[in-house]
């Protein structure tokens, strides 16, 4: 096999969320709702440093890794081999769980995403019915100012769709930033934060919505990323949430190096060279022929500092 190196691996610790979000497809997947096995995503990240294999870890693709018993540890090892982690959370267990501190040491990059604007919304994609929304964005708000005092070196990204009360949040939380003609996927600094604005999604991530159907492009998140879903499933990147572009399984090989050698991955890789799609999800992609998702809107992709 060439020598593989992309700039992203994804592992997704977990399938499993305690929020259901309007736009996240989660429970629209044909895949089982699942923790990945310790030993397995050890072994993983294990492989993907001494191999070179990435420079960032993404330990998400759907789910919430604030669920998973083994992050903390998992984070510390993937440090210590000088990886790079990056975890997203909808920020409810930031004020509940116990060993944050623990897990925050280790992390590079923690993006909070708050994906309800009032109670009633908050109701309607959070499983635990008793949680009210002021209580929410309290334990956000106490956890951001406590991550402040600290200085801590985690770079935190607030991630808030755009809407009427977007502005009434960030004062909830204690953000003084003013909403006047404030771009949208552009990371903005501010007090020790990043904020970031975008539109609403929908479920249908990667669809084109000018329904073109390409045969003839390329992909830079192909080449940028690939992603290990929790049941094991290898696929092309983050886009593809239900595996639809999976070129093998980790279970039925040694390693991921074995995985990338196979000739569905390297086939799919050799079209994509000759400008030539590959599988059928990504014939109706939005990502076909763009920059990778993450260079456009940030300057530095992913690993960002206050600097
Ligand atoms: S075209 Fe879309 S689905 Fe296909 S590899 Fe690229 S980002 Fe993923």
């Amino acid at each position: 096999m060439n020598n593989l190196s992309f700039h992203v691996a994804h592992l997704e610790l977990t399938s499993k969320c305690n929020f259901q979000c309007h736009f996240c497809p989660i429970d629209d997947i044909s895949r089982s709702s699942q923790i990945m096995k310790k030993e397995l995503a050890f072994r993983l990240v294990e492989e993907i440093a001494n191999n070179n294999l990435a420079k960032v870890t993404v330990f998400q693709q759907l789910g919430e890794p604030l669920l998973v018993p083994y992050l903390g540890e998992l984070m510390e090892f993937s440090s210590q081999l000088g990886l790079k982690n990056r975890i997203g959370t909808n920020g409810l267990l930031l004020s509940k769980k116990k060993n944050l501190g623990y897990i925050l040491k280790h992390c590079d990059n923690l993006d909070i995403g708050i994906r309800a604007s009032n109670q009633e919304e908050l109701s309607s994609i959070c499983k635990n019915k008793n949680i009210s929304f002021d209580n929410y964005l309290d334990g956000i708000k106490l956890f951001i100012a406590e991550m402040l005092k600290q200085n801590s070196e985690t770079v935190i990204t607030l991630r808030l769709f755009m809407g009427e009360l977007t502005q009434q949040i960030l004062n909830k939380i204690g953000i003084d930033y003013s909403l006047n003609n404030t771009p949208l996927m552009v990371p903005i600094e501010h007090k020790g934060l990043f904020l970031y604005f975008e539109e609403c999604l929908d479920r249908n991530w990667t669809e084109d919505k000018n329904n073109h159907s390409r045969h003839i492009g390329t992909c830079e998140e192909f080449f940028y990323s690939f992603v290990i879903l929790a049941n094991g499933d290898m696929t092309t990147c983050c886009w593809d949430y239900d595996g639809q572009n999976t070129f093998g399984n980790i279970h039925s090989y040694n390693s991921i190096i074995d995985v990338l050698s196979g000739k569905k991955y390297l086939n799919a890789r050799k079209l994509f060279s000759q400008n030539v799609v590959p599988f059928k999800l990504c014939t109706t992609c939005s990502r076909i022929n763009k920059k990778v998702y993450f260079e456009k809107n940030l300057s530095k992709p992913l690993v960002y500092s206050h600097e």
